[in-house]
């Protein structure tokens, strides 16, 4: 039990390493990438919002973040043509004797997967020919119908909000209201067996309302045994955040549907630990768990640092004349 409570904790670094880089830095970033997105949408009548969507998808799976604007890349065979001896090879000539997908998309003479227009002209061609199914497009690398629903998901995020930056956040309950937490990760949790408790628990009233901590595309809108009336939502790091336990859902959450941080999703409640309608078997409070997808599984790590820090972004964005003024 307490090695597992170890290396769970080890995991926030994951997370933390995809966080939004805050600042002029992190917006000229973005507007470089929209750029190339944007020129070669262009060229090819795909839209950018599904390149953005696969790019992000493989910058939120790097657990090391790549140099250059598009984290986005082909596995070398592929690329280099699956019988080229070098897998690495960048002359377009001789990719193309091979069969690999390389192409010079800027110009400079060489089928380079670190020059940005290279890999995303050849990502978005493949993608026009693969259509409504434009996931099949990536299939190599992102096979499973998770993978495509992501996708599809992240594409649905940038249409929705047309910009990148979608990486705010707000605190999980009103803060208006009163609520209290200390940190519970871990501990042993009795109903269903012997259970670790994977998540943080929110104290507070029946009826405050729950918001979601980030843009997001709800995944999860329903009855589950342990967690009640519960709503899962994923954003655009392959985060997967749940919010268990609700008297309620807010109006049009369900499968499908976008949030934006501090949204209403639902209500504080005390649902769960029993068949649907179950409630009162413990005190209302918001059970929060957050979920990392690693491309294969998605694993629970521990949420209470990342709420004290949606709770201090949210108290400093509330006051900046203080910060700000003389
Ligand atoms: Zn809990």
């Amino acid at each position: 039990m307490f090695a597992a409570f170890v290396a769970a904790t080890l995991v926030p670094a994951f997370a933390a390493a995809a966080e939004n880089p805050a600042g002029e830095r992190g917006e000229a970033a973005y507007a470089e990438r929209m750029a190339l997105y944007r020129s070669v949408a262009a060229l090819t009548d795909v839209p950018w919002t599904r390149l953005a969507a696969v790019d992000q998808f493989a910058r939120s799976l790097q657990k090391k973040r790549s140099d250059g604007p598009i984290a986005f890349r082909f596995p070398p065979p592929l690329w280099a043509g699956p019988t080229n001896p070098d897998p690495e090879d960048t002359d377009p000539r001789t990719i193309a004797l091979f069969g690999g997908l390389g192409r010079d998309g800027d110009g400079d003479g060489f089928a380079d997967q670190r020059s940005p227009l290279d890999v995303l002209l050849v990502l978005a061609e493949r993608l026009r020919d693969a259509g409504n199914d434009w996931p099949q497009a990536v299939a190599e690398l992102y096979p499973s119908d998770k993978d495509r629903m992501i996708l599809k998901a992240f594409e649905a995020l940038y249409a929705a909000f047309g910009r990148l930056d979608l990486f705010d956040t707000a605190f999980v309950v009103d803060r208006r209201r009163p609520y209290s937490y200390t940190n519970t990760w871990g501990q042993p949790r009795g109903f269903g067996g012997r259970r670790f408790h994977e998540g943080a628990d929110i104290f507070a009233p029946y009826g405050t309302p729950v918001r979601s901590a980030t843009y997001g595309v709800v995944e999860v809108a329903g009855w589950n045994v342990y967690g009640g009336w519960r709503v899962g939502i994923r954003d655009l790091n392959n985060i997967y955040y749940y919010y268990a336990h609700l008297s309620g859902f807010a109006p049009g959450v369900r499968p499908g549907k976008i949030v934006r941080p501090g949204e209403v999703i639902g209500y504080v409640g005390s649902s769960g630990y029993g068949p649907p309608g179950t409630q009162g078997k413990f005190p209302p409070h918001l059970h929060f768990g957050m979920y990392k997808y690693d491309g294969r599984r998605e694993w629970a790590f521990d949420p209470t640092p990342h709420l004290r820090r949606f709770e201090r972004l949210e108290r400093e964005k509330a006051r900046p004349r203080e910060r700000t003024g003389p």
